[in-house]
């Protein structure tokens, strides 16, 4: 595309790059941000970017009031060819306009939104990390900017997104990751915002974070908000199980965050010739499967880090070690063949990879 699409104020002044080697997950941002504002007359209207800055907004402004609020989070990738690469970006936006359907909040156009990414990401290209293992980070979030306390939904709204250069998630090789298995706070309730990508999801959550953390685990293992007997998600990650050479996940029930790692795993397994079997899954059926030798494998998916293996698990007071609390084959196949397509390593039947020119 030749034609500009985006306006775009470019800043006087670049800032200094982060070294890669003591990188922290969401600490630097690049150079610009892209913006774009909604009122109920004009509708989604003026796409910028600009300097990246600091907001003005009055107090009363309602996303800190009631946080109807909503994000997203994906990655561009440097392939060592030097392209730049989006993983299944309009599943993103996609789920963006669920996530805002959710919260009363108005829709974006999917396909446009796309290109002014597209563009956004080629300006600020030099913040793709060339590091291997490295990547770009990008967060679009929209929130409510109407000043007033009444309790409805805004008139106003700001869509932003912000990059953020993001080392290796696994430091030294992939170690599995420990979880505890929350028993008392939940995350989501039938009915409620747990498939929405929300602000209040993860602020409710830091309660049992902190508990985990005090236990000297690294993540929450949540159980559904009905029974607590039902396995939903890790952290932010959806969940997979491998148990008698089966690959099991929860079935998305409308509390579980639809994550699009989780449906990569899905089609890639599948395209394997393997199926995946989605449905409610026990703490109790988890934990006799591990006492038995039946559980193989446990991983978590997730943008972030792609496939998180689990080596250890606490449930009501009791820790147990998954496969000798080792990454197993199916992850590591997973790990490799996803972080392949996304870095265009490997090739790429499902067209999931999308190349920026830049
Ligand atoms: C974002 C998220 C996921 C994973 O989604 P991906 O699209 O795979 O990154 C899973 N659970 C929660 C709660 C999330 O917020």
């Amino acid at each position: 595309m030749t034609q500009k699409i985006l306006e775009v104020v470019q800043t006087t002044i670049l800032k200094e790059k982060p070294d890669p080697s003591t990188l922290e997950f969401g600490k630097h941002f690049s150079d610009h941000m892209f913006m774009m504002d909604y009122t109920s007359e004009e509708g989604w209207h003026q796409p910028r970017v600009v300097p990246y800055q600091s907001l003005t907004l009055e107090p009363a402004a309602m996303v800190f009031h009631y946080g109807q609020t909503v994000f997203e989070g994906l990655k561009a990738y440097r392939s060592s060819n030097g392209d730049i690469r989006l993983f299944r970006p309009e599943e993103n936006f996609k789920r963006l306009n669920q996530s805002c359907d959710r919260l009363s909040i108005p829709k974006v156009n999917e396909e446009a939104m796309l290109e002014y990414l597209k563009e956004f990401v080629k300006l600020d290209k030099d913040w793709i990390p060339k590091e291997k293992g490295m990547s770009l980070y990008i967060r679009p979030f929209i929130i409510s900017t109407e000043a007033t306390l009444d309790v409805s939904p805004s008139r106003a709204y700001t869509l932003m997104i912000i990059l953020s250069p993001v080392g290796s998630f696994y430091k030294g090789g992939i170690d599995p990751v420990s979880i505890f298995v929350e028993n008392e706070y939940t995350r989501a309730a039938p009915g409620g915002t747990g498939n929405a990508k929300t602000a209040g999801n993860y602020s409710g959550a830091y309660k049992a974070q902190e508990r985990a953390s005090s236990h000297k685990k690294d993540q929450v293992l949540w159980l559904d908000g009905v029974e607590k007997k039902y396995v939903e998600e890790v952290g932010s990650m959806n969940v997979f199980f491998k148990i008698n050479d089966e690959i099991h996940t929860p079935a998305l029930n409308g509390s579980i965050l639809e994550g699009i790692t989780r449906k990569s795993v899905i089609e890639l397994l599948e395209s394997e010739g393997m199926s995946v079997c989605e449905r409610s899954i026990s703490i109790d059926e988890v934990i006799a499967a591990n006492e038995n030798g039946s559980l193989q494998e446990m991983f978590g998916t997730g943008t972030a880090a792609v496939i998180s293996p689990v080596g250890r698990l606490e449930y009501k007071g009791r820790d147990y070690e998954i496969n000798n609390g080792k990454m197993g084959e199916t992850a590591s196949w997973l790990h490799e063949t996803l972080v392949g397509i996304q870095t265009g390593a490997l090739d790429d039947p499902f067209g999931w990879s999308i190349e920026v020119n830049g």
